[in-house]
């Protein structure tokens, strides 16, 4: 059974990496030094590479791994921005590697062209998930990130979700102030405060968690959507996508 393990990059991004002690699947490696020391001191290769999106902090350390592993397969979305993609895949395809299958889900919202792989029950979600909260909406609107939240949410509840960052503590700082009585989140703040003190990551986070905990996959819950309706809607009913998007706005301002 390959290994799941985060590697840490800049502030406060993870590399996932899958690998089976001899080779290793790299997801968004916005950094190489970090993840070209990660092989080096294990004595792995690189056996491919995932992108999710074109952010420099996901793929800025591509160029010099293809220049270390010439011939390295590298699947991400087709787009130009993204030159040093090999295989573009988008939804529908599967990716095979390691002797692996994963699922491609196309997840529009953070960026236009991100995309998500699933497989042998973990999710690679780059920015468009992360513990109890989600990406910015730098490209389209908050309707469609909300869409695609709504397609992750959807997946097996055991899956587990591998956001891009450890944002775990400040997003359940604002998720508290928008539910503040949730038992759930409550008991996932102490223990990760609790991870963190130990200084291990809070993910991967499973879905089922999340459903209980994140917000922002939470929209259709009429307490939040009560909560919520007050600034935008004069204190009527709002939908789960209003709600989302007053949510999103909300998380803007709360930084
Ligand atoms: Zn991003």
């Amino acid at each position: 059974m390959p290994t799941l393990e985060p590697v840490p990059a800049f502030e406060d991004n993870y590399i996932w990496t899958v690998h089976d002690g001899r080779s290793a699947l790299l997801v968004d490696p916005g950094e190489a030094k970090a993840i070209l020391t990660w092989l080096a001191t294990r004595r792995m290769q690189p056996a491919a590479v995932l992108l999710t999106h074109r952010h420099a902090d996901h793929v800025g350390g591509v160029a010099e791994i293809r220049r270390r592993h010439p011939g390295i397969a590298v699947y991400g979305p087709a787009d130009a921005r993204l030159p040093d993609v090999t295989v573009a895949v988008g939804e529908g395809d599967v990716v095979v590697a390691l002797g692996m299958r994963f699922h491609v889900l196309a997840v529009p919202g953070h960026t236009l062209e991100h995309i998500a792989y699933v497989g042998h029950g973990w999710l690679f979600c780059g920015d468009t998930m992360f513990s109890c909260g989600c990406g910015k909406v730098f490209e389209g609107s908050s309707d469609l990130l909300h869409a695609s939240l709504q397609r992750l949410a959807a997946l097996p509840t055991d899956t587990l979700v591998c956001c891009a960052h450890e944002y775990t503590l400040d997003n359940i700082r604002f998720a508290l102030t928008v539910e503040p009585d949730n038992a759930a989140l409550l008991d996932w703040r102490e223990h990760a405060l609790a991870l963190r003190r130990a200084g291990r990551p809070t993910l991967p986070t499973r879905l089922a968690d999340e459903l209980a905990c994140n917000p922002f996959l939470r929209c259709a819950e009429p307490a939040l959507q009560r909560r919520l309706a007050g600034p935008r809607g004069g204190g009527g009913f709002v939908d789960a996508a209003a709600t989302f998007a007053v949510l999103r706005s909300l998380k803007d301002a709360f930084g």
